[in-house]
Order: structure tokens, then sequence, then C-alpha cells
């Protein structure tokens, strides 16, 4: 399975208590990776559950209870010269803090986000836990690469009745991941249900809103489409995003549009990655309004981008049960080269020149 939980034995905890945090690295109990994979499945079940279990935390809880809680996603990607290095931390840091004030939480510290970021892959690998670069990934653009997933995310507080986290935790895990979105689908479906709000809660990695997106996600699996495409709540027919990706459209005019951010979108890093690396090129990017009349009307390429996704190619939209299909359906040129271009800098086949990459070790 591409994206399946197996929890490192290193977590990174801290606790906002008495007007500061606390932090912690704990390491779970663990054999080598080599014996691990050795174990009968059940016995390896059970030890990678047990590394997911902390039995000094409360079990009711406003996150538990009521979903107040938000989290981030970023990879350590192996290099060739058997290094790490995670992609754009720095930004994921500045988004935490956000979100957690959009939460009414105190911000995790900008620093302290980045450093259990490196601390964790780094104390993981020490203990062989961590991908290894392969030189077949060169061959498919790394569309079949392994990498290391960094998951930052928050826990409230023990508390039953509705209310907010004043003394929340923060944790970080890290667990292996490969190619998230299997390839036999390209297709995308707009879906009828409404995953943000004006004055709510979009624009903040906020885990409740991931209800409504793995409804639309997985109604839109069952109906055989690959991923479903938001619009927006008030008009209901501008475009929003993928379920939890950004949305590209590359016009036939030559422009490359993305929605425009406000408090309905998330802000991606892939996304402003993209419009950072295409405007370099001398592309016109914009960030505006699209409505999916003009979407299905004008489109050469559609992709969705995110650290997860990458930048996935959308071959065809289905709205109101009418199918348009993208460049005959095939993955067009621009697609492929944002794709690789963005895969090349991470597994550092192509040159960081934005200072991108922080080495762990
Ligand atoms: C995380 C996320 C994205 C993509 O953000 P990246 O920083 O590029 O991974 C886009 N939309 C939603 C709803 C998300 O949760």
């Amino acid at each position: 399975m591409a994206f399946a939980l197996n929890t490192y034995p290193v977590t990174f905890r801290s606790r906002f208590s008495g007007g500061k945090w606390s932090s912690e690295y704990i390491e779970k109990p663990h054999r080598t990776p080599e014996e691990e994979a050795a174990m009968s499945e059940k016995d390896r079940t059970a030890l990678e559950s047990s590394r997911n279990n902390y039995d000094d935390m409360p079990l009711v809880n406003y996150t538990s209870q009521y979903g107040l809680a938000c989290f981030e996603g970023l990879k350590a990607f192996p290099q060739k010269n058997g290094s790490l290095a995670i992609f754009r931390p720095d930004r994921n840091a500045v988004r935490f803090a956000r979100s957690m004030e959009g939460l009414c939480m105190p911000p995790f510290p900008q620093e302290s986000f980045v450093s259990a970021c490196v601390e964790t892959v780094k104390r993981n690998a020490a203990l062989g836990f961590l991908a290894r670069y392969r030189d077949e990934w060169e061959k498919d653009s790394f569309m079949t690469a392994d990498s290391i997933y960094i998951r930052p995310f928050t826990i409230s507080e023990g508390g039953i009745g509705v209310n907010l986290s004043r003394e929340p935790y923060v944790m970080v895990i890290n667990t292996p991941v490969s190619a998230y979105f299997s390839s036999d689908s390209c297709d995308a479906v707009v879906t009828d249900r409404i995953r943000a709000t004006p004055k709510g809660t979009g624009w903040i990695k906020a885990c409740s809103n991931y209800v409504i997106s793995a409804l639309a996600k997985s109604e839109a699996l069952r109906d055989g489409y690959m991923e479903c495409v938001f619009l927006d709540a008030t008009y209901r027919s501008y475009i929003e995003e993928g379920s939890s990706c950004n949305i590209f459209f590359y016009l036939k005019s030559g422009e490359l549009v993305t929605p425009e951010l406000g408090d309905t979108i998330l802000p991606g890093i892939t996304r402003e990655s993209i419009i950072e690396l295409t405007r370099d090129r001398g592309l016109k990017v914009s960030q505006r309004k699209i409505s999916i009349d003009e979407a299905l009307e004008e489109t050469k390429e559609c992709f969705v981008s995110g650290t997860a996704a990458g930048a996935t190619p959308i071959c065809s939209l289905t709205y109101h049960g009418k199918k348009v299909q993208f460049n005959g359906g095939r993955t067009g040129s621009l697609t492929s080269d944002i794709r690789d271009t963005i895969k090349g800098i991470q597994y550092g086949r192509l040159p960081d020149t934005k200072g991108w990459l922080v080495p762990v070790v």
C-alpha cells in the first residue's frame, strides 16, 4: 500500500503548559528494519501498533470529540549520495503556526517545528529507519520513488465540553511512503459537496475539513474516478481544489491558472513552488477565479498539486454527467515538465537553485 501507517520508532512530542513548550523525543519499541521485515505479519503488526499507542495521553479531548486539531504533511527525500533532505520545512512551519492561531491555539515556534522535523528523520535514520535512493527511479522520473513522510499534528488536552485548546500537544511522526495516486485512472469528477465556506476554516489545515473531503473522495472512487473537484460554496461555479490538493489549469491561451487564495483554499507549498518555478520560465501564471465553464471550455492540461500528489495529471473532468477530456486523455507536456522538475529538485537530480532542500544527514 502506498501510504500505510508504519510509524518509525522515534516521535517528537511537545506540550504547551505554564506558558511554554516542553519537548521530548520518544523512542518506541523496535527491532532493526530487516528483522522487522522478517517477522510474521501478526508480530510485525503488533510491534508497529505499539509504536502508535500512548497511554499517557488523554483519550477524551477536544480533538477526539470535536475534531479540533490541525496538521502538516511534508517529506524527506533520499538523495543519491545517501543523505536525506526535507523539502521547504520552513514553509510548513509558517503554515502550521498560522493554522494553530486560526484555531486559537498558542502557535508552535517555527524554529522548533523545523528542528523537530529534521531531528526525527535524523534519529530514525540512525536506527536504520529511512528511505534509500535507487537509481532505477530515474527511469520513470521518480514516479514510483519512496520517501519519508513527516506528519506534524496537534492533539488537545483532556476535556469534554465544546471548547478551544489552551494547552495542546504537538507531535511529529515519520512513516514511509511510496507513490500516492494509483495510475490506472486520471479522471476527475466535480462533486456536489462543499469543502469550505467563506469565513470558515478552509484556509487552515484543520482536521475537521477532511471529513467532507473523505466523503467526496470516496464517492468519486466508488464511481470510478481518481479524484473529485470542489466548487465554491456561494456561486457553485468557481473551481476551488481537489480533495486534498490544489488544482491548476493550463489554458489554450498559454496561461496557467490556479484559483486565488482566500479563506476557502489551502495555501499549498507545492502550489507556491509550482507558481514560482513556472513564472521563472516566463510562463504567464495567474491566481484568479476560474469558473467550471471556463475550465471545461478552455483547458489544454490540468493537474493537481500537493506533497503527496506532487503534480498529478487530471485527464478529464466530469460535470453534471458530461465528461470533457483534456489533451486527448494523455499527460500534457507542461504537466509532465512540472512534475519532473519538482521531483528532480526533491531527489537532487536537478540543482536546488532556490535553497529549498534542508539537509538532514
Ligand atoms: C495539504 C493540502 C494541500 C496541499 O498542500 P501542500 O503543502 O502542497 O502539500 C492542498 N489542499 C488541501 C486541502 C490540503 O490539505
